[in-house]
């Protein structure tokens, strides 16, 4: 299969990754970012169980997701004067394999730097389908045609608003936000997390990061107004013990701040016509740990349906959603609002006391591996890769 152009939107993790297989097998692949350059920013993201891992070795790039991985921290949950209440271990929140998201970011980036035309800076403003391609248009550069268009960028995907319809059809707020403060101050120390009822505030470990979620209704604030996300943080959490009115002089002077809504995507089917949707863009769910891991199961799928399909895209978008709804499953059902910042002081205690409780984690751990091995690869012959 060759001279079939596409076009991913994003290059977060799963638009690389499709990008990956699809020049692997002689489509030209246009990526296009809306960020200046790669956004390696996030906490850490893990793989868990064998399909993972069958992928990400037919990628070439297990060894080096291993030389940069982490290793989950343990977090410990502390009181209001700092005591240890319960200790929350890195196995469970660190799957298999847990590295920072930006270093996946750039391993996949590379691996596709070469072979795919990236394009920073832009993002696409319309998309018209015809009988033999897509018309694209674009914020910067000149308008262009594709054979396939796919959006991979993330959950509040420009891709499938432009394709299928408005966010608030597909994205579900799901009661809860969440905030990432990029802060030197927080640099070191111990990993601690700290609840109140409808409120938590993490901070410490080795990146200076700290990491808040809140019980709300939903908001209505421009995503790129850094100010007025201050401005929310602080009302969210004002009045509060522990340390966090020190938090909040941070998150004041900080001028990394990202804050959004918990949310779920759903998606009736992940394609229209030669368009289709992979990643947070088409079953995200906020932090439900899942994200990344079907992120780059869906990009194998993809190239190997169209491949299977010799380029037929219709024949092939429906073989993924047909193979893919079942196993991404779990970003309909997780919502980690609740259990990161649990409503009631004794819903908090309950869930300290599961960790407490190591027979129950490794329990959750075990149901957490069924969920990602729920699948069956089929081989691809033509994903092999050549050397
Ligand atoms: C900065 C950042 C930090 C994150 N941190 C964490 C974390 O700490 N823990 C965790 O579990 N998950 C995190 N995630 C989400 C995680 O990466 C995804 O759940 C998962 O890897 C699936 O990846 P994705 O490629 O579908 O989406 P994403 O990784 O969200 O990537 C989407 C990409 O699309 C780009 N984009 C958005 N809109 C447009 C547009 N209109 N045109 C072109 N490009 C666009 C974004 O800039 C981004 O690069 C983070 C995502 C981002 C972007």
């Amino acid at each position: 299969m060759t001279n079939r152009t596409v076009l991913i939107s994003g290059a977060g993790i799963a638009g690389p990754a499709l990008a990956f297989w699809l020049s692997l097998q002689g489509y030209a692949v246009t990526v296009v970012e809306r960020s200046p350059e790669l956004r390696t920013g996030g906490q850490a993201v893990d793989f868990k169980g064998a399909t993972h891992r069958t992928v990400l070795e037919r990628m070439g790039i297990l060894d080096e997701i291993h030389e940069h991985q982490t290793g989950g921290l343990d977090q410990t949950l502390v009181d209001a004067d700092g005591r240890a209440l319960a200790v929350l271990p890195g196995e469970f929140t660190g799957g298999d394999v847990e590295i920072r998201r930006g270093d996946l970011a750039r391993i996949m980036y590379e691996r596709t730097a070469q072979d795919c035309e990236y394009v920073f800076g832009d993002f696409i403003t319309s998309l018209t389908e015809t009988d033999d391609g897509v018309d694209v248009t674009f914020e910067r550069g000149a308008p262009r045609r594709f054979d396939l268009v796919f959006g991979a960028d993330g959950i509040h995907s420009a891709v499938r608003r432009l394709a299928f319809g408005p966010e608030a059809d597909y994205v579900e707020h799901l009661g809860h936000y969440y905030a990432l403060v990029e802060t030197d101050e927080t640099d070191g120390g111990p990993a601690v997390m700290y609840n109140e009822p409808g409120r938590m505030a993490a901070t410490g470990g080795p990146k200076a990061t700290a990491f808040f979620v809140f019980a709300s209704p939903e908001i209505d604030y421009d995503r790129y107004d850094t100010g007025r996300q201050k401005e929310i943080l602080a009302a969210a959490f004002e009045g509060g013990g522990w340390r966090l009115p020190e938090l909040m002089e941070l998150v004041k002077r900080s001028d990394d701040v990202y804050l959004d809504s918990i949310a779920r995507v759903t998606m009736d089917g992940y394609s229209t016509g030669r368009v289709a949707l992979l990643g947070d863009a088409a079953y995200g769910n906020t932090l439900g740990g899942f994200g990344t891991g079907l992120a780059v199961v869906a990009a194998y799928v993809i190239a190997g349906e169209l491949a299977a399909a010799n380029g037929d895209h219709d024949l092939a978008f429906r073989r993924y959603d047909e193979k893919f709804r079942g196993y991404a499953k779990i970003a309909r059902k997780a919502n980690a609002g609740p259990f990161l910042a649990p409503p009631t002081t004794l819903r908090i205690k309950l869930r300290d006391q599961m960790f407490k409780r190591r027979l129950l984690l490794r329990g959750m751990l075990w149901v957490t591996d069924k969920f990602a091995t729920d699948i069956t690869l089929d081989d691809y012959p033509a994903l092999a890769r050549q050397g």
